[in-house]
């Protein structure tokens, strides 16, 4: 059995739906299918869920969100009219409007009960048009499967329990259109995983019937192993291993959500990225293991941007038991997620996304750090760029940070920092804002051209 999973510039107009069922159709091992809301038509079109989540704010904000939702009907009634089957549009405009008037008193909980709305929508939608053909299809709702999760709106985490319940639909003859995206609490609200989390919902249900494969469907033929929109015609990847994928997709790899790799990893069931538009292009595989020739040790270079690092030095830092453990204690209590902390001697250096940091919450960490820690120098830097190397093979071969430290110094590009676990998988090099893009390319050609 194959779980597939179709993203929003699969679903994102009729013509789209209808590859996407020739797919689904095509396989009779595709039995369970997971849909996301439409997505962009052209790169200045707005997806449905952005659509949503304005409506959501303008409700939220003392409007009507009318002429919001409006947006968001006109979305479905192209593609119902574009499939042949109008006569299901007034169900979803009902539907659609009937939200506008639930009880707003919890603004989280609203803006995700709209969020759902366009996966939901779109499940539908394709299990009627599939229908309406003459094929077995059935939509099943989320909550009613038992996709039981946390009551974190908008960044929910499935309750292991669920996958029990889960379970049954493996058992289901007629093919399972699934919306992607959301679950229900214990208290039965609508609640949703991060952006991008239908690959969670798929990477979940390809678990819990113990798939052959998950399939998920994008629009690119492969992963690559960069960046395409910084260098042009890069090295595809055929196969990845989950570990791998976890490091460039934590680092900016955005083709596959980076909490969807949990679910499939811990039961080993391999992942297929696939391309809607050319199904013939056998795509990436992510596997437990990878088969490749010697001789490749790097299999990508990824980049993120809009991180700070917070710099404490304090002398002889390295003989005060606790020092490290109390500079986190602060940074968290400053409600900050932090992603490496490297260190010197008597400094230790605090990295993680910059969004996280407001003035208040910067005057308070020095504040703290000096007062409470004694730290001689406390300094935020701002605007640094993290660019991954990333390859299971690096850890048995000499010579890699050699020739990643040496590609950027022949770059004129200064490193600011460089971070590498034992695990020998990832190797990260903090580069200034600017300098992100040559970085990356200068990475690239290094070890790919
Ligand atoms: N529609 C949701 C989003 O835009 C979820 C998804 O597409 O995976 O983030």
């Amino acid at each position: 059995m194959k779980v597939s999973k179709f993203g929003g510039t699969s679903l994102a107009d009729a013509e789209q739906i209808k590859k996407v069922c020739e797919i689904v159709l095509s396989d009779d091992d595709r039995r369970i299918v997971v849909v996301s809301a439409p997505g962009k038509r052209s790169d200045a079109d707005t997806k449905v869920t952005d659509l949503l989540i304005a409506t959501a704010q303008a409700c939220l904000s003392g409007g009507s969100g009318t002429a919001e939702m409006e947006a968001v009907i006109a979305r479905y009634a192209d593609i119902t009219d574009g499939l042949g089957i109008p006569e299901e549009l007034p169900a979803v405009r009902a539907g659609l409007e009937g939200l506008l008037r639930l009880d707003k008193s919890n603004p989280a909980k609203f803006m995700d009960a709209l969020k759902a709305a366009g996966e939901d929508n779109t499940a539908k939608v394709v299990a009627a048009y599939l229908t309406k053909n003459g094929h077995k299809a059935r939509y099943i709702n989320p909550g009613e499967a038992g996709m039981r999760l946390t009551d974190d709106f908008g960044n929910a985490r499935l309750l292991d329990e669920s996958y029990e319940q889960l379970a049954r639909l493996g058992d289901t003859k007629e093919r399972i259109i699934f919306p992607g995206f959301f679950g229900t609490t214990k208290n039965g609200d609508v609640v949703t995983f991060p952006r991008g989390g239908s690959d969670i919902t798929g990477a979940i249900l390809a678990s819990a019937v113990t798939a052959d494969v998950y399939e998920n469907f994008t629009d690119v033929d492969y992963v690559y192993s960069v960046n395409p929109r910084i260098v042009s015609n890069p090295t595809p990847i055929y196969e990845i291993t989950y570990v791998e994928m976890r490091e460039l997709s934590y680092a900016g790899f955005a083709v596959y959500q980076e909490e969807a790799l949990l679910p499939v990893f811990k039961r080993g069931i391999p992942v297929n990225i696939r391309n809607v538009n050319n199904p013939a292009c056998p795509g990436t595989r992510i596997v437990p293991k990878r088969e490749r020739p010697t001789g490749e040790h790097v299999v990508g270079v990824a980049n993120d941007g809009d991180f700070c690092c917070i710099y404490v030095s304090k002398y002889l830092m390295n003989r005060e038991i606790g020092f490290g453990r109390r500079v986190l204690q602060i940074v968290e209590e400053a409600g900050i997620s932090y992603d490496h902390t490297p260190t010197g001697v008597d400094n230790m250096s605090v990295v993680f996304k910059q969004s996280q940091l407001n003035d208040a919450s910067k005057a308070t960490i020095t504040s703290r750090l000096i007062n409470e820690l004694g730290a001689d120098d406390v300094t935020f830097d701002h605007d640094l760029a993290m660019i991954t190397v990333a390859g299971e093979g690096m850890s048995h071969s000499v010579g890699i940070a050699a020739r990643a430290a040496g590609a950027l110094s022949n770059a004129l590009i200064n490193i600011e920092m460089i971070s590498q676990g034992c695990s020998e998988v990832s190797m990260f090099f903090a580069v200034r804002g600017p300098d992100e893009k040559n970085a990356v390319r200068a990475l690239y050609d290094e070890f790919f051209s």
